[in-house]
């Protein structure tokens, strides 16, 4: 008990006005726990997921009032499925990642999760529907268990301990000094760019939600961790709803729906096989480009 106390009174801590300057700094929006800033609706309902199919209604949205970043954009991800974000830097692809967990609200439009429009339900509901693997892990100052159970406070050791499994890290965790107890961040054990990637999984995968975001890392590592951290990416979107901002061209063949964005709109969407096919399409020539679908993808292929 008191293990799962001492994090969650860190949580308490770290939440005061960390909200949005956390996603300003794309950096520890993994811990979706953090208390909502914004109160919710007198007549908000819990979210009731069902199969966790995620709407976006001609959805605009801007980051201040004299510019438009999400021009009215529609796309649905289907519950279970793993839908990919590409298109071209700028183009506003973690932007829309930024809406689901409602960091941000839409100017005009509706964001639905099962037919339910996520501003009329309460944000704690939402965000414990929600799991987000960011490019660059943040690890707090604390143990390697401490930073796992920073997905569910209240997670038992059993099941932080299954989580870390799942991810492929209960054996590199198991070689640390002090096993989960080895203390990392800025005065602990350094731990190489694939480990830090798969504690973080474990950390998602502790939640249990049945929506993944994740930002895939654009930063190669050595072939080893790669093949680790995907087995463990694999675990987490298995039975998942996953929407992901799609860096490697291996995620992206094998995604089941491609939406490609550009000016803040949907230009294209399909499958791999349907979009690399047609002629003068968008995704066709970035594909031919090899950018930015498979600009990172040395190890992978
Ligand atoms: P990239 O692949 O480079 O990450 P992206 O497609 O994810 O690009 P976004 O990061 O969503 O695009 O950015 C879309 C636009 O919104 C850009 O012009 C960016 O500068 C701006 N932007 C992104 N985040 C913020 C923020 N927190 N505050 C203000 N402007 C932002």
């Amino acid at each position: 008990l008191l293990m799962a106390y001492e994090p969650a009174k860190r949580l308490a801590r770290l939440q005061v006005s960390l909200e949005r300057a956390v996603v300003n700094a794309r950096m520890i929006y993994e811990i979706l726990d953090l208390k909502p800033r914004q109160a919710d609706r007198p007549d908000a309902k819990a979210l009731a997921v069902t199969d966790a199919t995620i709407t976006f209604k001609d959805v605009r949205f801007g980051y201040s009032d004299n510019e438009t970043i999400l021009k009215g954009l529609n796309f649905t991800a289907e519950g279970g499925k793993t839908t990919a974000l590409v298109g071209p830097s700028g183009a506003g692809k973690s932007t829309v990642i930024s809406l689901i967990p409602r960091f941000y609200d839409p100017a005009e439009g509706e964001i639905l999760i099962d037919g339910q429009d996520i501003a009329h339900v309460t944000k704690q509901s939402l965000r414990n529907a929600i799991a987000y693997v960011s490019q660059q892990p943040y690890l707090f100052e604390g143990t390697i268990r401490d930073n796992i159970r920073y997905g569910r406070p209240e997670a038992t050791d059993a099941e932080i301990e299954e989580a870390a499994r799942h991810a492929y890290a209960h054996d590199f965790i198991l070689a640390q000094p002090l096993g989960y107890e080895t203390p990392v961040g800025e005065n602990g054990v350094t731990l190489s760019g694939g480990q830090r990637q798969r504690l973080s999984i474990a950390r998602a995968l502790v939640r249990n939600a049945p929506i993944l975001l994740l930002d895939e890392a654009t930063s190669a590592l050595d072939t080893e961790s790669e093949q680790a951290v995907q087995k463990a990416l694999d675990e987490a979107m298995s039975g998942r709803t996953v929407v992901v901002i799609a860096h490697r061209l291996s995620t992206v063949v094998r995604a089941d729906k491609i939406i490609v964005m550009q000016d803040g709109a949907v230009a294209e969407e399909g499958s791999h096989a349907t979009l690399a096919s047609r002629e003068n399409g968008l995704y066709a020539r970035l594909n031919s480009l090899q950018a930015p679908v498979a600009n990172t993808d040395k190890n992978a292929e």
